[in-house]
C-alpha cells in the first residue's frame, strides 16, 4: 500500500497510461524522503505486469512475482546513495534497452540519484532519450532537478513529488498518536524519519534537536562532535534545527542584525564542515555555539 500522496500520483500516471499517453522517460523529483523511489518501483512493477490494461500491478502474475523476488530480467536498476553514476552504467543501460524483452512485455530502467550522473554519463543518456523505443521506459528519480543538465530534464516528463498531509500517515507508520516536535519538522520528508527509525538513529536525531535548542554543555559538545564527524550528512539536519530555532527567535522579535549574523554563522559552519578537508569539527562547533549563545 503506497502512502496517500504517492497513491494519488500512481492513479494519475495510470490514467495517462490507459489513454496511451505515458511518456517514455519520467522524472520523479522532489525533496529527499518523499517516497520517489517507492513510486518508481510501483510504476515499474505496473509496466512489467502481465495484465497490460492498467499501470497498477496485479501482484500475482509471473512478472509480478519476478519483480517481488527482485530479479525480473526486464528491469534494470541504476544509481545508489553516496556514489555517482558513470558512463559505463549508462552504456549498460543502452545495451539493456536495445535487446528484446525476455518476458515479451515492456522493459524498464529505474535510475535513482539521477542528479549524481557525471557529465559524460549524462551525454550518453541523452542519446537514449532522443531516440525513444517502443515498450521501453525510463524512470529517473532525483532530489534536485536543477543539478541535472537541462538537456536531460527537458526530454523527460517531470513530476514533482510532494508529501502532502502526511501527519496522520506518519503517526500510523510510527505507531504513535502524536509526533514529536523534531519529527514535525520533517512532515515534508516523512520517509527520512522512517529511515532513521529503521537505522535506529532516532535518539541521535533527538540529541541533535536538543543540542540545537539549548545551551550545549561541554560534554554534549563532544558527543555532538563525534556524531557529526561520523555522519557528516547529519550536519544538514542539525543546521535545519538551528535555523528553525533562529527563525523562532526572529518571530519573537530578536533584532534583525543578530538574526542575520546567526544565520550566517550556521551557513559558515556547513561550508566549513562539508567543503574544507581536515576541519576541526569540535572547534567549529564551539565557535558556532558561541555565536548562537545570544539567542537564549
Ligand atoms: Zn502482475
Amino acid at each position: 500500500m503506497l502512502a496517500p500522496w504517492l497513491e494519488q500520483l500512481q492513479q494519475q500516471f495510470n490514467h495517462t497510461f490507459q489513454q496511451g499517453r505515458l511518456h517514455h522517460a519520467i522524472m520523479l523529483h522532489g525533496l529527499k524522503g518523499t517516497g520517489k523511489s517507492l513510486l518508481a518501483s510501483s510504476l515499474s512493477a505496473g509496466l512489467l505486469c502481465d495484465m497490460p490494461s492498467s499501470l497498477v500491478a496485479c501482484g500475482t502474475c509471473k512478472s509480478c512475482l519476478l519483480v517481488k523476488a527482485g530479479n525480473h530480467p526486464d528491469r534494470l536498476d541504476i544509481g545508489e546513495a553516496n556514489s555517482s553514476i558513470g558512463v559505463d552504467q549508462i552504456r549498460e543501460l543502452g545495451e539493456f534497452i536495445y535487446h528484446s524483452a525476455q518476458q515479451g512485455g515492456n522493459k524498464v530502467v529505474v535510475i535513482r540519484f539521477a542528479d549524481t550522473m557525471t557529465s559524460s554519463a549524462a551525454n550518453a543518456l541523452l542519446k537514449t532519450l532522443e531516440e525513444p523505443n517502443v515498450n521501453r521506459y525510463l524512470i529517473l528519480c532525483c532530489d534536485d532537478v536543477s543539478r541535472l543538465p537541462a538537456t536531460i530534464a527537458s526530454r523527460c516528463f517531470k513530476q514533482l513529488v510532494v508529501a502532502e498531509q502526511s501527519a496522520n500517515w506518519l503517526c500510523n507508520q510510527l505507531n504513535t498518536h502524536e509526533i514529536e516536535p523534531w519529527q514535525a519538522l520533517f512532515l515534508q520528508q516523512p520517509f527520512l524519519v522512517l529511515d532513521w527509525q529503521e537505522e535506529e538513529i532516532e535518539s541521535n536525531i533527538k540529541t541533535l534537536y536538543d543540542c540545537a535548542n539549548s545551551d550545549v554543555t561541554a560534554w554534549q559538545l563532544s558527543e555532538l562532535n563525534s556524531m557529526l564527524a561520523k555522519r557528516t550528512e547529519l550536519v544538514d539536519t542539525f543546521c535545519l534545527f538551528l535555523t528553525q530555532r533562529i527563525k523562532q527567535a526572529a518571530l519573537a522579535g530578536a533584532p534583525y542584525e543578530r538574526i542575520s549574523e546567526q544565520l550566517n554563522s550556521v551557513t559558515l559552519f556547513v561550508k566549513k564542515t562539508k567543503t574544507l578537508a581536515g576541519t576541526n569539527m569540535l572547534l567549529s562547533l564551539a565557535m558556532l555555539q558561541q555565536s548562537l549563545r545570544q539567542l537564549s
